[in-house]
């Protein structure tokens, strides 16, 4: 058991902040026989995966657990797909790339978010027109309280838009162990709704992408447009974007007449938070050693030596500035602590 370890090399907004006790966690037996002891039984716990969404505000008076758990079952496989249970703390995009060279489709346009497995269903992780709710079935868990070992099926994660019972009823209640997938091996039917992956195909000439090629696109994208958290600390979008009342939305229109729009649950329009930030002044602003992304305004960054309350205080200044100019809410996607 480490005490007293410094948690900047594990969140990718490279933050300063200290863990009481720490402990990489490489199999299930670990976790279990570390919890069966009182004093950690009763203490404060944090389950880090690859710590690229927490923003880390002050130390942490607890035991902080790495979650290394590896591992990739089979569990059934026919002509037309896949189902698999994956270790939740294999690297969320090793995953991916290994479905990809394995001509299983889902996920493809998830590729490169940064992470582990185990966290991609805490905010039901999404990018490009695709969630990974589309392709869970289920979710098994350590309950940190009892030390029992449940299940989950998607339908009972209850998965919204960057959202999950993990991130609510089951918050920081639970470990979780693994993964089922079920990932699809017939025709593949490429998502590419998105302007950005359609004009990155266009410009490759590509006009019936393959799994790989729609993978490759994502990636390339994604390279061009994010910072790089081993360059720029980051941890991606900071807010999740808003969604409004359609009525809300046609008034605002009034006023700003090229605020953009996309479709989500019926009577709500979904607003991209970046056009906000932007339109707000804030895009590429630098305060002290933090600020908003030059080219993603909705990526906030740690300039080499931020404090996390730093961060946070810049965050809650652009949500109020938010709300005063747009009367619109902005909530952080970032886990805060
Ligand atoms: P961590 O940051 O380690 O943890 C996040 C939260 O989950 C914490 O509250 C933690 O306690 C909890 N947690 C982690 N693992 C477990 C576990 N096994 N059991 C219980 N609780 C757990 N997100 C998207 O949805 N789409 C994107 O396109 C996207 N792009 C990103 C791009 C960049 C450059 C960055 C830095 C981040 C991006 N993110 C994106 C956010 C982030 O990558 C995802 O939310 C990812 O799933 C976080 O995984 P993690 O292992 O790093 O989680
Ligand atoms: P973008 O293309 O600049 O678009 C801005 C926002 O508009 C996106 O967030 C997206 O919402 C929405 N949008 C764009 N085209 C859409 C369409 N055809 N249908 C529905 N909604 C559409 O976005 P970006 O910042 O470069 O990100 C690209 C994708 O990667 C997005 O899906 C985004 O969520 C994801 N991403 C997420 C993070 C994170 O940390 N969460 C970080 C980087 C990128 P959605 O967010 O709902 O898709």
């Amino acid at each position: 058991m480490r005490e007293n370890v410094s948690l900047k090399p594990f969140n990718t907004f490279g933050l300063e902040a200290g863990a009481k006790y720490f402990e990489e966690i490489n199999n299930e037996d670990e976790v279990l026989n570390l919890l069966h002891q009182e004093r950690f039984g009763a203490m404060p716990l944090l389950i880090l995966g690859g710590g690229s969404n927490v923003l880390f505000t002050q130390d942490f008076d607890g035991l902080v657990l790495l979650n290394r758990l590896k591992g990739i079952k089979i569990l059934n496989e026919t002509d037309s797909e896949i189902l698999l249970e994956v270790a939740s703390g294999e690297v969320w995009h090793d995953f991916v790339l290994h479905a990809v060279k394995n001509g299983w489709s889902g996920i493809e346009n998830l590729s490169l978010i940064p992470g582990t497995v185990g966290a991609a269903p805490m905010q039901n992780i999404g990018a490009y027109g695709v969630e990974v709710k589309n392709v869970i079935e289920q979710v098994r868990y350590l309950v940190l309280d009892t030390l029992q070992i449940e299940t989950l099926n998607a339908a009972a994660c209850e998965f919204g838009y960057r959202e999950s019972v993990f991130k609510h009823d089951l918050k920081g209640k639970v470990f979780i162990l693994s993964v089922q997938f079920r990932l699809s091996k017939g025709a593949f039917i490429p998502q590419i709704s998105y302007g950005a992956i359609q004009e990155t195909l266009a410009e490759k000439q590509i006009t019936n992408p393959s799994i790989q090629e729609v993978s490759e696109a994502v990636i390339a994208i994604r390279q061009s447009k994010l910072p790089d958290p081993a360059v720029l600390g980051n941890s991606g979008s900071f807010f999740k974007n808003p969604e409004i009342p359609e009525a809300q939305f046609n008034e605002l229109k009034k006023k700003f007449e090229t605020l953009p729009s996309y479709p989500t649950t019926p009577g709500f329009v979904k607003i991209p938070a970046g056009w906000l930030i932007e339109h707000a002044g804030w895009k590429g602003k630098r305060v002290g050693e933090t600020g908003s992304h030059a080219k993603q305004a909705l990526v906030l960054v740690n300039y080499g030596n931020a404090e996390g309350y730093e961060v946070k205080a810049l965050a809650f200044e652009i949500i109020a500035d938010i709300q005063a100019k747009f009367g619109i809410r902005l909530s952080p996607e970032v886990n805060i602590f």
